[in-house]
């Protein structure tokens, strides 16, 4: 399988409109690697697109990206979800009649299709206008359940918030498990341990990672909400995957590419880990 980082971004993509950081500054100025956009990973073989957030045409655009067998959805929030359009885009016909638009199939874990259908920013209304004009397809996958697109088996994980799926991906003896977004309380099963990739998303830094300084309030709201980094290295130290990939990279965590190239230096030299913070555009064979 190769996977291809569309977007690194979180909730927060770099550079943030209106920010003047050193971080904006120079995202605005050099691109990527220092510029992030919204979180969204594809998987080349079986051509699986997972997650749209709003600058999914661009980044299929950049990668070069002409075939989309299938779509996939973590969960129901707005960075992960407010690009679906695209799917009118890539596939409406305006030029033949009767209108022979491409459908493409999307895959909705149970609860994610529950979240859909309740009218969560309207996601029913506009996928149902999608279906309608025969642009997607909606398929529900049961828990427990597992699809098999281009030899890959995929099988949604539900973490401890339930309103998201991490996915595994299965292709012979090759295991990969994509966490997008949303690891809050989780303690990864047994049954995960040691795969050959993990991607998982970094977590709101609480705390400095070397000095050890409070960075985010202790009452914020956002440490009820979200995994710290501090707890997803304990996940990690539970899944001892071979190789270990983070992203959802927040803007207002405040890490350069520099720091967290040192971040990951130290945890290989610490931990043993071989471990890689993403950037957009950034491609891995496994
Ligand atoms: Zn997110
Ligand atoms: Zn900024």
């Amino acid at each position: 399988m190769r996977i291809e980082f569309l977007g690194t971004a979180g909730a927060i993509p770099t550079p943030r409109p209106g920010c003047h950081c050193d971080l904006c500054e120079r995202a605005r100025k050099y691109g990527p690697p220092h510029a992030r956009m919204g979180p969204s990973v594809f998987v080349h073989g079986p051509d699986i697109l997972i997650d749209t957030p709003e600058e999914i045409r661009l980044q299929l655009n950049r990668a070069g990206i002409d075939h989309i067998a299938a779509g996939l959805y973590s969960h129901w929030h707005p960075d992960h979800t407010m690009g679906r359009r695209v799917w009118e885009t890539m596939n409406m016909d305006w030029r033949t009649w009767p209108p022979r638009p491409r459908r493409t199939p999307i895959y909705l874990p149970e609860r994610v299709a529950e979240d859909f259908r309740s009218g969560k920013l309207g996601l029913e209304e506009h996928f149902a206008f999608m279906e309608k004009h025969g642009t997607v397809g909606i398929h529900v996958i049961p828990d427990g359940d597992s699809i098999t697109l281009g030899g890959v088996r995929v099988t949604p994980v539900p973490l401890a918030e339930s309103y998201v799926y991490a996915f595994l991906l299965e292709e012979g003896t090759t295991r990969v498990l994509i966490a997008m977004d949303e690891l809050a309380h989780w303690t990864p099963p047994d049954f995960l341990r040691g795969c050959d990739l993990v991607v998982l998303p970094t977590g709101v830094f609480e705390f400095d990672f070397f000095t050890g300084e409070r960075r985010i309030p202790r009452d914020h709201v956002v440490l009820q909400q979200e995994a710290t980094f501090r707890q997803t290295l304990e996940m990690v130290r539970a899944l001892q995957p071979q190789r270990l990939i983070f992203t959802h990279i927040e803007e207002p965590d405040g890490n350069s590419v520099e720091d967290l190239q040192r971040i990951a230096r130290h945890l290989h030299d610490s931990e043993g880990w071989d471990v890689t913070f993403a950037f957009d555009t950034m491609v891995v064979d496994v």
